[in-house]
């Protein structure tokens, strides 16, 4: 068996938003022992309390800027249209040497938008777990949601390298493999990995739903047809899905031409009877679908 990563020693963390992602975090650092203390902040009281009951954080403040005064690490972990006001928030508390990070969906809009609001001295080491699952709260979290997923770090050229690799070493721990990556090329691979299948899955879903001539009650009851996986995925937060939308709006705009293009192929293929083609494509989906499985992506990780 390969020996851990070594833990990485980040002192006081601030994560702000505990949610799926903020609380799996939060438990993997307490499992880890890479935290000299965890602080958080939740908007809503019903969070800040469950996140005490859970035992996520050793506080929680209701204000941002409480939460990140004398952090080492902040990460933010609320959906990406709160970033600016948060950012905004904590600015002026930061300490010299603290690292901002975060977990987002999205990266060159949020790289060019928080650049220039943090200060002089601090460093910013953008970052997406690549791990997920529909459920979103402090108690839909898991220590094991990253493992063996990939996280993604976009650092801008210049960025502190000791900064950057503090952040590697924390997902490392958490279980991932580690990619450095463009900020635009991530954007452009997670357009089509990620926010153009859930596009597809809340619209089908819509369709269905808008369907007169099918009745709800056929939908459900039929839904093992290839629906219900729709589902699962349609299922995913509207406030996060509606923010990744609007800040990839340029990625997902480019594929969703490249999919219209070939879904009108499809479609020929079908109304003139070309079995060809469409064989040919299913067997080359097919072959993606064993490679996927082969390369250990293929479940959600969810016990
Ligand atoms: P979540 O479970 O819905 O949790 C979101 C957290 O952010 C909650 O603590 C919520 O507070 C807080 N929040 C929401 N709106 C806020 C606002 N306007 N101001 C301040 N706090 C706010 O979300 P999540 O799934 O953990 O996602 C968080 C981030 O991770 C997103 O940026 C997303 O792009 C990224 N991400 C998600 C996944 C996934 O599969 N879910 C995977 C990778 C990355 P309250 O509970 O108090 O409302």
């Amino acid at each position: 068996m390969t020996p851990p990563h070594p833990a990485p020693s980040l002192g006081r963390v601030a994560l702000l938003g505990v949610g799926l992602i903020g609380s799996s975090l939060a438990r993997v650092l307490r499992r880890e022992g890479m935290a000299s203390s965890i602080v958080a902040n939740a908007r809503t009281q019903a969070t800040r309390d469950k996140v005490m009951e859970l035992g996520l954080a050793d506080a929680v403040f209701a204000d941002p800027a409480e939460a990140a005064d004398g952090a080492d690490v902040i990460v933010l972990c609320t959906p990406l249209g709160a970033y600016v006001d948060l950012v905004t928030a904590i600015a002026p508390r930061l300490k010299p040497g603290a690292i901002v990070t975060d977990v987002g969906s999205v990266k060159h809009a949020v790289v060019r938008e928080l650049a220039p609001l943090i200060p002089a001295g601090v460093h910013l080491v953008p970052a997406h777990p690549v791990a997920g699952t529909e459920h979103s709260g402090p108690e839909a979290g898991f220590a094991d949601l990253f493992q063996g997923r990939w996280c993604i770090l976009t650092p801008e050229q210049g960025t502190d390298a000791a900064a950057t690799a503090k952040i590697a070493a924390m997902w490392k721990r958490a279980g991932s493999l580690v990619e450095i990556m463009d900020a635009r090329h991530h954007d452009l691979v997670l357009a089509v990995t990620s926010h153009l299948p859930h596009l597809i899955a809340f619209n089908i879903v819509g369709v269905a739903a808008d369907l007169e001539l099918v009745t709800e009650s056929e939908v459900i009851k039929y839904s093992a047809g290839g629906f219900r996986d729709f589902t699962r995925i349609a299922a995913s937060d509207p406030v996060m899905w509606r923010d990744i939308f609007l800040a990839n709006r340029e990625a997902v705009l480019e594929m969703l031409g490249r999919f219209n293009e070939d879904l009108a192929r499809l479609q020929r293929a079908i109304r003139w009877g070309d079995g060809e083609t469409l064989r040919d494509l299913f067997t080359r989906t097919r072959r993606i679908r064993r490679e996927i499985v082969d390369a250990g992506q293929a479940n959600s990780g969810k016990p």
